[in-house]
């Protein structure tokens, strides 16, 4: 099971609250190549893992994997494999949804945590392939960072580490958090939007995409927010180099879509103000939406006995 013609089949699935990403790849000696891909809307309830099998086996066909990875959006215990909170997929609480689906399933398969799996992929077959230090920022409605070293998500002593969303300067906004002067409360995508409607007096409701949208029609607003969170979004990239000094920084998310308005500004005003610092490449990031799936397909390779790290840099994507 799980090799045909000597061809490996590789299953990641990036299990989200609203929807799952399905990505079937083979290992072949030239890379990790695409079979097929589908997006689902996420079942949900008590019965969400055997519906959820029986969507995979759809696409999976004859083509059994090996393996699989699935990503969780939550705290993880690695050890268990249990979910220990999921605010977005709660009936995973208390779970190991990995075994049951590989019971389902008929093959091995581990949970990763969604996060780390993007910023795994995205370090090794992704923007920072071939480098062996990456910090990965994602820039969604929540700010996340990992630090991906020879290929492995660098945890912390707790699990915790990465919240560069989180470090605060003491002072401006609040965050959700609690603290004053956080990145997130500065460029967190609802934040964008909440603060647009502020400062030209609007009811609330703007999204991140329409302070972008609006930029780029030349609203003098939306460009003065946008103005805000780069610079902001500057002084972090700063940060991260002057605490952990990485090969290459990539940042991802939705909002490094739109990569004239954030991304690129925020990059120019670091290498403007940086001054001790040896800013390293700054990339966007290549996977897009398919990141945390590819990042299940790494996982599922570590799970069928292959090892990410000893082939870093030559996992490619051939499909
Ligand atoms: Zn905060």
């Amino acid at each position: 099971m799980g090799r045909s013609g000597g061809v490996t089949a590789l299953l990641g699935i990036d299990y989200g609250g609203t929807h799952t990403k399905v990505l079937l790849a083979h290992e072949r000696p030239s890379g990790l190549e695409r079979v097929s891909a589908e997006i689902f809307r996420t079942p949900r309830s008590e019965t969400a893992l055997s519906e959820l099998a029986g969507l995979v086996r759809g696409l999976v066909r004859s083509d059994r994997p090996s393996a699989f990875g699935m990503t969780v959006a939550g705290i993880l215990d690695d050890a268990s494999q249990t979910v220990v909170t999921s605010t977005n997929t709660p009936w995973l609480n208390g779970r190991a949804p990995a075994r049951e689906l590989a019971a389902q399933l008929g093959a091995p398969g581990v949970a990763v945590h969604d996060g780390a799996a993007a910023a795994t992929a995205e370090a090794i077959m992704g923007a920072g392939r071939g480098r062996d230090d990456i910090f990965v920022l994602a820039l969604g409605t929540g700010i996340a960072g990992a630090h991906v070293i020879n290929g492995s998500v660098r945890r912390g002593a707790h699990g915790a580490a990465g919240e560069i969303g989180h470090v605060a300067f003491g002072t401006g906004r609040r965050c959700s958090c609690g603290q004053y002067g956080c990145l997130e409360s500065e460029i967190g995508g609802t934040r964008l939007g909440a603060r647009w409607d502020e400062e030209r007096g609007a009811p609330p409701g703007s999204t991140a995409r329409d302070v972008v949208d609006a930029a780029r029609a030349g609203d003098a607003a939306a460009v003065r927010v946008l103005d805000a969170a780069t610079s902001a979004l500057a002084q972090s990239l700063l940060g991260v180099v002057a605490l952990i000094d990485p090969g290459a920084i990539v940042i991802g998310g939705g909002l490094a879509r739109s990569p004239k308005w954030i991304v690129e500004p925020a990059v120019a005003k670091a290498t403007e103000r940086a001054t001790f610092h040896r800013l390293p490449p700054i990339m966007a990031a290549e996977l897009g939406v398919w990141a945390g799936a590819w990042g299940a397909v790494l996982a599922a390779r570590a799970a069928a006995g292959g090892t990410n790290a000893s082939v870093l840099g030559q996992i490619r994507r051939v499909g």
